[in-house]
């Protein structure tokens, strides 16, 4: 490709809307153009990048054995009732009305339409198991589209669906599918880690979910991970054993004492001059309307989201002060949020595991200005019946699989994979015969990839402050060769040599042929981030040329006759780097 065809245009500044690097770059480098919100017509460069990836996944779905098809956008209302879906789905799914007045919906996701397929084709066990996917645009009303491909309306997703006839066969099917997606992110240069995630609005029992560690500050999810082994999770989710601390206050006997004002933990803690590891937290929330009582060992946070799973909830917020002193007033108190403490309020106590071992602590009792010291379990306070882990894992804690140490990063969930069971068979009435020539529901299973999301991903991981670094697997093009001056013959001559043995050796090749400065042309390679760049510049006069790196800025000089072996040997480095490889399930 001629940079002087190459329909393509790199800005200066980044776009207002544009939160995330991945965005800012898609956009200044020529890679996306917003049509309106989170949705983006993908440039040349870009659907280069998402043929790949699409291409990688393609490959490693068919060698585990699943088959590709593809299935229509537009979808009909009565599929999506069958399933209860049309009700259940809510606003994110876009539904439209033919001229015939019939409502149909633009597909967020095809279990209806594959549960219907499969219904009707397959009759008989001895047709099972079987897997089909497709790689197409998911419409999804997104009520927050942002960060550029990350979160879109309109987005590419693959999506595969197995069909089994019993658990076994689904169980195979689920392991199939993790070892393709290991391969398929180690062979997009993605560093991923499997963490188990709640199933969401699909349901069913088991799932995980793919997370690109970023290594910075961008993506949506808390990550914690061990770097000693494959643990990785949610930090909704992450367990973690808390390193040694001081949990007794010290005190030689319990008494009430007066503490003015003095309502937080680090003030309490200042307060006694005491460890605020000391000290038992007692939090109130509303968990589907109802008042319910935390405790929580002073220096630790309540991970709401494990609190609510505790609990079987489905609705979780904090109480506000007003709620809290209303709440004591029902059970004959006065109290001021800041003194509670969990005794004479007869609502659910729900205790962290961490407050099994303080010892004569500081606990507030609902009386206004005052604390309870030295107290003990078993002794002035009963334990809670129930204890369960609902404690926001820090990173420092150490790994709860090999005591490792955790680490914590932003991650982004490039895939995920359900095992669905019956869930849309049996409300579907999608049955087989079995051996025994007993009617059954399929057990299904459904995987998803975001391809676009993963190529954001990408950037969110490998990027400097001059722009992109694709991983050599993904990038629109292997090299760029630069002849630093047109007019000048020899540069000219010996660029468009290289860049014809490249493009023979079919090596993706840009040849930037356009009448600029070189630091314009520099600054648009680094910008799009071709992984290898050749610069037929001013070292021609000793027969050299130059070959950068993309990813770590190194530069070689290299006589021009090499050029291109050093470049194709360069490119199959980058290749066959291993990524770190999650465990398997
Ligand atoms: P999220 O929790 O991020 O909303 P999801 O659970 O809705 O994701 P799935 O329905 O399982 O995701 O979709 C499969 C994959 O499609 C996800 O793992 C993700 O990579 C991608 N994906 C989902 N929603 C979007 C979106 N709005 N824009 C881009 N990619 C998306
Ligand atoms: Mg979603």
């Amino acid at each position: 490709m001629r940079m002087t065809n190459l329909f393509f245009a790199t800005l200066r500044e980044n776009p207002a809307d544009a939160e995330v690097i991945s965005h800012q770059l898609m956009v200044r480098a020529g890679y996306i153009r917003k049509l309106t919100s989170g949705i983006y017509t993908y440039l040349p460069l870009m659907w280069r990048v998402v043929k790949k990836i699409s291409d990688i996944i393609r490959e490693e779905m068919d060698t585990a054995g699943a088959q590709e098809l593809m299935m229509p956008i537009l979808q009909p209302e009565e599929l999506w009732a069958e399933s209860g879906r049309w009700e259940a789905y809510g606003k994110e799914l876009m539904r439209v009305e033919d001229r015939h007045g019939r409502m149909n919906a633009l597909g967020p996701t095809h279990e209806e339409i594959i549960t219907a397929l499969v219904r009707d084709e397959i009759r008989s066990y001895r047709q099972l198991p079987v897997n089909l996917y497709q790689i197409q645009d998911k419409f999804r009303d997104e009520i927050r589209p942002r960060f550029g491909l990350l979160r879109g309306r309109e987005f590419l997703m693959k999506d595969a669906y197995s069909f089994d006839a019993d658990e076994a066969g689904l169980d195979l099917s689920y392991q199939k599918m993790t070892q393709a997606y290991i391969n398929i992110f180690n062979r997009c240069g993605l560093e991923t880690r499997m963490v188990r995630s709640d199933s969401g609005a699909i349901g069913g029992s088991v799932s995980h979910e793919f997370m690109v560690l970023t290594r910075t500050a961008s993506g949506e999810n808390d990550v914690l991970y061990c770097d000693s082994c494959a643990y990785a999770a949610n930090s909704n989710r992450a367990e973690s054993r808390m390193p040694q601390a001081r949990t007794d206050g010290g005190f030689s006997e319990a008494q009430e004492v007066d503490t003015p004002g003095i309502k937080s933990i680090e003030d309490l803690a200042n307060f006694f001059k005491i460890e605020q590891s000391a000290i038992c937290k007692t939090l109130v929330y509303i968990v589907d309307e109802k008042p319910v009582m935390a405790l929580i060992r002073g220096d630790r946070t309540v991970e709401e989201t494990k609190l609510k799973n505790a609990l079987g909830a489905n609705d979780i917020r904090i109480a506000s002060n007003a709620e809290i002193e209303e709440l004591t007033q029902k059970f004959g108190l006065n109290t001021q949020a800041g003194f509670i403490g969990p005794v004479e309020i007869d609502i659910q106590v729900v205790g962290d595991e961490s407050i099994r071992e303080l010892t004569n602590f500081v606990v507030g009792i609902n009386r206004t200005d005052k604390h309870l010291v030295g107290a003990n379990w078993g002794k002035e306070l009963s334990l809670p019946e129930k204890i369960v882990d609902i404690r926001l894992a820090f990173a420092d804690d150490f790994c709860p699989e090999c005591g490792g140490k955790l680490e914590i990063t932003k991650g982004i969930e490039v895939g995920n994979i359900f095992k669905l069971g019956t869930k849309y068979s049996e409300t579907m009435k999608a049955t087989f015969t079995d051996e025994n020539g007993k009617e059954k529901p399929f057990i299904m299973g459904c995987y998803g990839i975001g391809v676009t999301r993963t190529a954001a991903a990408a950037i969110e991981r490998y990027h400097d402050k001059d722009g992109i670094q694709w991983p050599v697997a993904i990038a629109p093009y292997h090299v760029i060769v630069v002849p630093v001056n047109v007019s000048d013959e020899l540069q000219m001559s010996t660029a468009e040599a290289i860049y014809d043995e490249l493009c023979d050796k079919n090596i993706e090749t840009v040849i930037d042929d356009r009448d600029e400065r070189p630091g314009v042309k520099f600054k648009d390679a680094d910008l799009i981030g071709f992984p290898i760049r050749i610069t037929a510049g001013k070292t021609l006069s000793e027969g050299m040329v130059e070959i950068k790196i993309r990813s770590t800025s190194e530069v070689l000089k290299v006589p021009k006759e090499e050029a291109v072996s050093k470049a194709i040997e360069l490119i199959n480095m980058e290749l066959t780097k291993q990524m770190t490889l999650p465990a398997g399930v």
